[in-house]
């Protein structure tokens, strides 16, 4: 049997090395009569082959796919007074800060400012529309694409999806459109569409505002199953599921039916990192505090997760990063006119108390990858996020654990997917 991959087997392979977290970009690569993402037999969004693939088009997807390249800020938007933090990058501002509009912080995942500033955006007719996620219409515990083009479309968007979504699904279309907007998305959704950026040249054209949030990671779609098991539901009788938000972070609301159900954030994700169960790629993040974006916004728990006694009748603020010039003046601008409330500035190490698992995976990132050389493994390229020059300050008995840790994993099949067929209820 010939070792030379065909093109399928390469794009199969990001999804069987638990590289792909289902952002949809191959799919408007390749064109959705050629590669469908869609929900797969292990209930998570991956990539399916439905017509013959060329060298040529996976090359092309392999240089976008947030699952094989990762890269920093574009070095055009660094300016010479932008400071750069090792653990945090780049940034020209950290504050404290909530969405002005009390509706709009109390509806938000944390304080609502992503919410906030996505309908300051359209308000303020600096874009005219917003790209991002909202519930799925049809899988309880996704997130869909979702347009907004007024403030009551963002506000239906606002909250956390924890579970697998993909924004980027047919960003061709959004591009035809021909109008400016806002892009809001998990970091390495920020990734994949500066990366595609290369491959088409309106994305910098009409692109005006790239928002992040800073994540941990995503849901598994096996531990929302353990999660409704564990607070007796039947999964399959699940027809709503609204993770957070309506307070800080609100509860975490199940729908069967006519039934609703509230449980506490901890009950989903429990009590501190150790318990997140997360998709392999995301135990490898590189960049999981979006580091090209103009502005990431994150909770500002001290350790990283709420209290049960913490969050009764927290309304919620959230630490914004503003790393662009575009980001600075966005905030700044959005304050003026009273879309959010700055509480007052930090600094990184002050991100770094309310993100310490955050710290901890930035300084294990390029160990880990060096596990997946050593396996043999697809080997993220990853550009101006100072992994080695972070791993370079451990203890080399840190780094070998980590190395060592990755390697293992993946030898007792902890890291592998199986090849994605198309899910059948
Ligand atoms: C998977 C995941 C992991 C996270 N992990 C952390 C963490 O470790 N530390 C931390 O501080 N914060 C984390 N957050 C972010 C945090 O929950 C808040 O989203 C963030 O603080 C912004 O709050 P907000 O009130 O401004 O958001 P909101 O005003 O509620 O706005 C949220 C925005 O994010 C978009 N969005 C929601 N879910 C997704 C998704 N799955 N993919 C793409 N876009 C989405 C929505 O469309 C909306 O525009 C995570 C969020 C997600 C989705
Ligand atoms: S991460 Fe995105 S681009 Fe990469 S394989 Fe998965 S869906 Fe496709
Ligand atoms: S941890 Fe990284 S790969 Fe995982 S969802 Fe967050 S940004 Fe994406």
């Amino acid at each position: 049997m010939s070792d030379v991959q065909t093109p399928t087997e390469r794009l199969y392979a990001i999804v069987e090395q638990g590289l792909c977290i289902g952002c949809g970009l191959c799919q408007s690569v390749a064109g959705k009569d050629r590669v469908r993402v869609t929900k797969t037999l292990n209930g998570y969004l991956a990539p399916v082959v439905e017509a013959e693939l060329d060298d040529e088009t996976v090359d092309r997807i392999y240089a976008v796919c947030p699952g094989t390249r990762i890269e920093g800020l574009p070095e055009r938007l660094v300016e010479g007074d932008t400071h750069q933090d090792n653990v945090w990058g780049p940034w020209r501002r950290m504050v404290r800060a909530w969405a002005g509009d009390p509706e709009i912080r109390f509806e938000g995942s944390t304080g609502g400012v992503l919410t906030a500033l996505g309908v300051y955006l359209l308000e303020s007719k600096r874009v005219d529309f917003i790209l991002h996620v909202k519930t799925s219409s049809t899988e309880p515990s996704f997130g869909e694409r979702a347009l907004s083009f007024s403030e009551a479309d963002v506000i239906e968007a606002a909250g956390s999806r924890y579970g697998p979504a993909a924004p980027l699904n047919n960003i061709g279309e959004v591009l035809d459109r021909n109008q400016p907007f806002a892009f809001i998305g998990k970091p390495c959704d920020i990734s994949a569409l500066r990366n595609y950026a290369k491959q088409d040249e309106r994305v910098d054209k009409l692109v005006k505002y790239w928002l992040t949030l800073v994540c941990g990671g995503y849901g598994t779609p096996q531990g929302t199953i353990a999660f409704y098991k564990r607070m007796g539901i039947v999964p399959d009788q699940v027809t709503g599921l609204r993770y957070r938000g309506r307070g800080c972070p609100g509860p975490t609301r199940v729908e069967t039916g006519n039934k609703a159900q509230e449980f506490h954030y901890i009950d989903y994700w429990g009590e501190d990192e150790t318990t997140w169960q997360l998709p392999f790629r995301c135990k490898i993040c590189p960049d999981a505090i979006g580091e090209a974006a103009d502005v990431a916004a994150l909770d500002t728990w001290v350790g990283g997760s709420p209290t049960r006694e913490g969050s009764v009748d927290d309304p919620g603020t959230n630490a914004i990063i503003a790393r662009t010039v575009a980001g600075e003046e966005l905030i700044a601008a959005a304050a003026a006119d009273g879309a959010l409330t700055l509480e007052y500035d930090i600094v990184p190490d002050t991100v770094s108390v309310y993100q310490p698992h955050q710290v901890n995976k930035k300084y294990a990132a390029w160990a880990r990858h060096q596990g997946l050389k050593d396996a043999g493994r697809i080997v993220p390229q990853t550009e101006r996020l100072r992994i080695a020059e972070l791993a370079q300050e451990l203890p080399d008995a840190s780094n070998q654990f980590q190395r060592e840790g990755t390697r293992k994993r993946i030898e007792i099949g902890k890291a592998t997917e199986p090849t994605p067929e198309t899910w059948k209820p």
